[in-house]
């Protein structure tokens, strides 16, 4: 392929709203332009990259046993109504109605739609175990879109569903889809770490989402450098010691004015935040619950949603709170608050705390000496804050560590959730119909794109890794008038081309510079120079994108093929 012949568009400039690298590096390699908000086009460039994801994915997933199929993006009402989460969805979910006045929704997502579609077709076990998966474009009416590819408002996902007989089969099917998953973005060039996750909405058991490690990315990860623990902040447990704590006298009350946060009563008392236990008040479902957790920590809202089984948890406002305490937002405590029977739950960190200082249930006031067992009624002690750099590891008890990842995958086991909504049965051996063992396979085609960016990129532009790359050889002509420096290039052309090796010439009439600039920019895998002045000398220059200058080998032109063929692998 000839450069003047295709259509790319460099830009000089960041885009003003990228936040981050691979979204200045998208725009300005070409690779998108920006239609709106969250809404962008894949130029040719950015299109070649994503058909070869889209196509490991495919080779991938098919090699595991799943079927490619393509079900609607437009998905009728009554398909979420079934499971509730036409309402549970929210504002997250486009929706529309069509002029027969029915609603429908732009696809987030699409487990309601494939498990009616094979309700209808699946009736004996002779049929399972099945896994179906679709590349489709998805919809998600996000608040703030950002960060280009990465929060837009239509994206492209993999999306796959197993149906199997039993957790037994449903179990293998999993670990089936991890294994590919590994290899698909390996094959993508893509460091993801499988990471423990949280269900969510989606289901509620085991879960792992696969995340590429970059200082951009949205999630919180905690692993353990010690043995390989990694999960999720949301999910993430940690190990604790046991305490010791000293008996303590009574209770007593103490006036602390103007006093609320732990950062007032601690500097008030000169005590650190784990001397204090901070005490939050919740609404579970309708029901005011209180949390209390050290004070130096902060309330995992996830984990407390699974530990009570929660559809809602959210905070509670100012008049709840002071109709559970008794008192002004706070000065809440977990000895005796207004609120008699309400359910007290504590981080299992706080089990045997004694000598707390806590809120008193009372305006400007906290109350010192609290044996957490003695003086308070708590309803459960667990894991149920957000972990921390140098917590201890749940598995192995070594010191764990913080990092940021850009989730690009996640295998789902969801059970019988959706099967029982839509009640999707087999016959077994004897006739017997029982449900079926569903699951579900995301890949975020169009994020793996922009994650490959963020974590494979220069000052210069981006490194792209062979098995992506837009064109995996890009061939600068120096010299596009001159017959003997165009014969070489065209040769070479040629020759990779018949290998199956795409190639883009760069026969623009520009200088040098422009072109080096523009093929480390948009970051073509190998950079092949023909031109009459290094040929006079007796040969071509070829560099891989990530070799530096010194590492430029310099070679006649008959070897050149060999060289590059070397450098792609
Ligand atoms: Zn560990």
């Amino acid at each position: 392929m000839k450069w003047t012949k295709t259509l790319i568009n460099t830009l000089r400039e960041d885009p003003g709203d990228a936040e981050i690298d691979s979204h200045k590096l998208l725009m300005r390699a070409g690779i998108c332009r920006k239609n709106g908000a969250g809404l962008f086009t894949f130029m040719p460039l950015g299109m070649r990259s994503l058909r070869k994801i889209e196509q490991i994915v495919r080779e991938e997933m098919n090699r595991a046993g799943a079927l490619e199929i393509l079900m609607p993006a437009l998905q009728p009402a009554e398909l979420w109504q079934k499971t509730g989460r036409w309402d549970t969805m929210g504002a997250n979910m486009f929706r529309l109605k069509d002029r027969g006045d029915h609603f429908m929704a732009m696809g987030p997502t699409a487990e309601e739609e494939v498990t009616d579609l094979m309700t209808n077709i699946i009736s004996s076990y002779r049929q399972l175990p099945v896994t179906v998966y679709q590349i489709q474009t998805k919809f998600r009416d996000e608040t703030r879109p950002r960060f280009g590819l990465m929060r837009s408002k239509e994206f492209i996902m993999k999306d796959g569903y197993s149906f199997d007989t039993d957790a037994e089969a449903a179990d293998k099917t999993y670990w089936n889809m991890y294994k590919a998953y590994e290899k698909i973005f390996a094959r993508c060039g893509l460091k993801a770490t499988p990471v423990q996750a949280d269900g969510g909405d989606m289901g509620d058991s085991m879960t792992h989402e696969f995340h590429a490690l970059a200082d951009a990315g949205e999630d919180g990860i905690a692993s353990c450098p010690s043995c390989g623990y990694a999960a999720n902040l949301e999910r993430a447990e940690r190990k604790i010691e046991e305490r010791n704590d000293a008996e303590c006298p009574a209770y007593e009350k103490v006036a602390t004015p103007n006093s609320r946060t732990i950062e007032e009563v601690a500097s008030f008392f000169s005590l650190p935040p784990t001397s204090f236990v901070k005490t939050l008040v919740y609404v579970a479902d309708g029901t005011p619950v209180m949390v209390c957790v050290p004070g130096d920590r902060d309330v995992n809202e996830v984990k407390m949603k699974r530990l009570l089984s929660a559809k809602s948890f959210a905070l509670a406002d100012a008049r709840t709170v002071e109709e559970v305490t008794g008192a002004p937002v706070g000065f809440a405590g977990p000895v005796k608050p207004a609120k008699a029977d309400i359910k007290i739950y504590a981080d299992f960190s706080l089990k045997g705390a004694r000598g707390m200082i806590v809120g008193a249930n009372e305006g400007d006031s906290h109350i010192k000496n609290v044996d957490l067992a003695r003086d308070a009624s708590i309803e459960q002690y667990a894991d149920i804050v957000i972990c921390g750099a140098g917590d201890m590891c749940p598995k192995c008890g070594a010191k764990m560590e913080l990092k940021r990842g850009i989730e690009v995958g996640q295998v789902f086991k969801l059970g019988t959730k959706y099967s029982d909504a839509f009640h999707t049965v087999y016959k077994d051996e004897n006739a017997t119909e029982k449900i079926c063992i569903m699951g579900c396979y995301g890949v975020g085609v169009t994020r793996t794109l922009q994650a490959v960016i963020e974590q494979s990129h220069d000052k210069d532009g981006i490194i792209w890794p062979a098995s992506i790359s837009p064109y995996q050889v890009v061939i600068d002509l120096l010299d596009p008038d001159n017959e003997e420096v165009v014969k070489v290039s065209d040769e070479l052309e040629k020759t990779l081309e018949d290998a199956g090796i795409d190639v883009i010439v760069d026969d623009r009439q520009d200088r040098p510079g422009v072109k080096f600039k523009d093929a480390d920019l948009i970051g073509f895998t190998v950079r092949v120079v023909v031109g009459a002045k290094g040929l006079s000398k007796g040969g071509v220059e070829i560099k891989r994108r990530d070799q530096s200058k010194e590492e430029m080998k310099i070679v006649p032109p008959d070897q050149a093929f060999d060289v590059i063929k070397e450098l792609l692998v």
